[in-house]
């Protein structure tokens, strides 16, 4: 059985005050929850949003790191400094990293592995663009954006996993995927790693994506397989979050 996570990336927003003022309440809210908790944080915050969760229910991470280990590489982020703060999980391949920063595939799949040789868990994020969708290649480019990182890390990695389905045209736009339209991407990404690894496809935890709330999570959330959730705008919100937390 697999255990829901839902999973708050802050993306560039808080400061130390709102950060404080957010985990408290999240903190507090925290007795009725079954799902897994993470908060996804910029990393000036990662030694206060530490201190404030070190030892509570809650796991932190962080939302991008360097591909790279150490060395020359002026401004950017390693895994291992990211576990010294604690980390449990990095996103990778966030849509906005993709289309923004010019992330390709294969770098996403190099920052894939070093979080996991660091002893991180990546969410992988993986989704279509509105006109993907429109042309019908939504499958061609999940299954793209998959195969990436299973053939540069075989696909048992994803056992150290969590997959992430972020329709683009759904993330902080207010529209959210319907409960059907997400399971369908969801069935697709578990077969298609079924027919590697029955073993993985059943563990691997599938989250979605997109202009989750607290009036949409449980019906995303019931649906077989969709495996909790991770959540922009509205983890901004200790009400909100808490709620679909609940949900999960
Ligand atoms: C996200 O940033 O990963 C995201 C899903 O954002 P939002 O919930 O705001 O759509």
């Amino acid at each position: 059985m697999r255990r829901k996570l839902v999973a708050g990336n802050w993306k560039m927003h808080g400061s130390l005050a709102e950060n404080e003022a957010l985990l408290s309440a999240v903190l507090a809210g925290m007795g009725d929850v079954k799902a897994g908790v993470a908060v996804c944080a910029p990393y000036p915050y990662l030694a206060q949003v530490q201190s404030l969760l070190a030892g509570s229910a809650i796991a932190w991470g962080a939302q991008n790191m360097s591909q790279h280990a150490k060395g020359a590489h002026t401004g950017e982020v390693s895994a291992g400094m990211l576990k010294d703060f604690g980390c449990t999980y990095v996103i990778v391949g966030h849509s906005e990293r993709r289309a923004i920063y010019g992330e390709s595939d294969t770098l996403v799949a190099m920052k894939f592995a070093a979080a996991q040789a660091a002893g991180l868990t990546p969410i992988l994020c993986v989704g279509e663009t509105l006109e993907e969708r429109e042309s019908g290649v939504t499958e061609a480019v999940v299954g793209r954006q998959l195969d990436a990182v299973i053939h540069a890390c075989g696909v048992q990695s994803l056992a150290k996993s969590v997959v992430a389905y972020e329709p683009v045209w759904a993330i902080g736009t207010g529209k959210t995927a319907t409960p059907e339209q997400a399971q369908a991407v969801h069935a697709f990404i578990r077969e298609k790693i079924r027919a590697q690894d029955a073993g993985v496809a059943d563990g691997l935890v599938i989250q979605y994506g997109g202009s989750v709330k607290a009036n949409n999570a449980a019906e995303l959330f019931s649906q077989p397989d969709i495996d909790g959730g991770l959540i922009g705008g509205a983890s901004l919100s200790a009400d909100e979050f808490l709620a679909i937390c609940r949900a999960g």
